[in-house]
């Protein structure tokens, strides 16, 4: 970053975003002053500036929170998914209509690049856009002969209820966006709750909302600490959970939901593997390799941060990485061409670099990174890092380093198959994403069937709003997107009639 930190704060100052210090909850329909003494800041992770401020909620609040997302619930839910679904596409027009302050709001809370926040909008307009196409197979009469005969069943999809929708930080549009839109379409209303760095991006969603004409306590927005969050999660009139975030928070929640049987769905923490196989084509590769190994900083729940390189073509893999790494920008976050910012919080900086001594201390090689960037005055930059000779027991091949670190590791590809490549990626904790990386289509397809995860890509990872999305073992329980993660807001109800 050329800059100094001056002209950056100058910079952003010049921004004038409407939410900086708020002291507001929108609850009812309304947003509705806070009534507690407790607030939180909100630091720019580029400039360590404190811009912004939200209110935490206290327990009368939460109460009335979920006490309007009960009392809409008749109203909501007496509406045909058809009728939702007008209101998911108007939904869907005004956060269109917020993109650039949206993305500003959010590149400030937590650095994610601008070229990635610039694409929040369209990306939550296109989930909800997509949730809308759904109304037809919610409102389809289901049918169902018993197979005896003599009788049938009426399948009734009615909505679960009041939800809980808690979000991370690492893409606070999106996360909720992937519960509340089908939240919505299915009938439900959500109480929710963002993560503490990022809680003023979400609010042009729930201008959206409020412009889209969602009738009073459909949707309400607090905001807290994590024990806000645990505070919903046992609320005694939520009838769901949906979380995305860390895996230990995660078995938090899902032993308060065991205990409550409460429905949750869990989406968390992964540690995904990119298998290269040896007819790879690496010039491919890396015109793919940001994006998927390494999107967000490195922030970003799926990406393959494993590299599980052949040994036949180890170095040749080790120098394109760090080519490709070195080659991609870092500076300010609000620059246009900027593919790595700084980390989102002080936090994760101190356990991004926790891993890199780790990582040093059990003997990886460092090929470019490894410590904190230098030309930044201030800010939370820790340089893009490729670590080789990464073998599977260090800590950096197994546990989720969430920031700009990607290891290779090496796999014995002597046998002619990628057997040995298909155990390591196998052998972590987790089980969320994955990437499979071949010339032979078949052989690729093959190999990323054998991966146990829950998303694989073949020479690219995309989400597709249309395909389930969630993780196996430590990376959660259940799905999100597609009819599967519809399915999720909704109870199933059989009525049972003679014919
Ligand atoms: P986190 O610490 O687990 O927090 C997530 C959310 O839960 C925040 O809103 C947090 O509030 C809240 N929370 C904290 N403690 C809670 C409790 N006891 N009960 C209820 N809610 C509580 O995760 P994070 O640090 O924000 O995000 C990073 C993690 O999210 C990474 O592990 C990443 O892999 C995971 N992630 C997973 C996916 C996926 O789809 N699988 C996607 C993105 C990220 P506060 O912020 O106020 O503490
Ligand atoms: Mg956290």
């Amino acid at each position: 970053m050329t800059q100094t930190l001056s002209d950056a704060r100058a910079r952003r100052q010049a921004l004038n975003l409407p939410y900086t210090h708020v002291n507001d909850f929108f609850i009812g329909g309304k947003w509705v002053p806070a009534r507690g003494e407790e607030r939180r800041d909100v630091t720019d992770p580029a400039t360590n500036e404190v811009w912004g401020s939200v209110p935490s909620i206290t327990t009368p609040e939460l109460d009335d929170a979920v006490a309007a997302a009960r009392s809409a619930l008749p109203e909501w839910s007496a509406l045909s998914g058809a009728q939702r679904a007008e209101y998911l596409l108007r939904i869907a027009d005004e956060i269109e209509a917020r993109a650039d302050v949206l993305a500003a709001t959010n590149t400030r809370e937590n650095g994610s690049p601008i070229s990635e926040t610039r694409g929040a909008a369209a990306n939550a307009a296109g989930i909800f856009r997509y949730f809308a196409t759904l109304a037809s197979w919610l409102d389809a009469e289901d049918v169902r002969p018993f197979p005896a005969g003599g009788a049938e069943s009426l399948v009734e999809k009615d909505p679960i209820g009041v939800c809980g929708l808690i979000a991370p930080w690492n893409f606070p549009i999106n996360l909720v966006v992937i519960k509340l839109a089908p939240a919505l379409l299915a009938g439900s209303t959500v109480v929710i709750k963002p993560a503490s760095p990022t809680p003023l991006s979400i609010r042009f969603i729930i201008e959206a909302v409020a412009a889209a004409g969602v009738p009073a306590g459909v949707v309400n927005l607090i905001t807290g600490p994590g024990s806000s969050g645990d505070a919903l999660v046992r609320h005694p009139d939520v009838n769901k959970i949906a979380f995305t975030g860390s895996t230990p928070v995660g078995r938090t929640i899902a032993a308060a939901c065991g205990e409550l049987l409460r429905p949750v769905t869990l989406e968390l923490g992964g540690k995904s593997s990119a298998i290269v196989l040896p007819d790879a084509d690496l010039d491919a590769m890396s015109s793919v390799l940001i994006r998927s190994c390494m999107r967000n900083t490195g922030q970003t729940c799926y990406i393959s941060t494993r590299i599980l390189a052949p040994a036949s073509r180890y170095e040749e893999i080790v120098q394109m990485v760090g080519d490709t790494i070195v080659a991609a920008p870092q500076g300010d976050p609000l620059d246009e061409t900027t593919v790595f910012g700084p980390v989102a919080t002080r936090a994760q900086y101190d356990t991004v670099m926790g891993y890199l001594e780790s990582a040093r201390e059990e003997g990886a090689r460092i090929v470019t990174g490894g410590g904190r960037a230098s030309g930044f005055t201030d800010g939370e930059f820790i340089e893009p890092t490729v670590l080789a000779d990464v073998t599977p027991e260090m800590t950096v091949a197994r546990e989720e380093i969430f920031g700009p670190v990607i290891t290779i590791l090496r796999y014995d590809d002597s046998d002619g198959t990628a057997d040995e490549a298909i155990a390591l990626a196998n052998n972590t904790e987790f089980g969320l994403g994955g990437l499979v990386f071949g010339a032979d289509e078949d052989t690729a397809l093959d190999v990323a069937k054998r991966v146990d995860s829950g998303s694989v890509g073949i020479n690219f990872f995309g989400s597709n709003h249309a395909a389930p999305f969630g993780g196996r073992h430590d990376s959660g329980m259940g799905v999100e997107y597609g009819i599967e993660g519809l399915s999720a807001y909704l109870s199933y109800k059989s009525i049972h009639r003679k014919v």
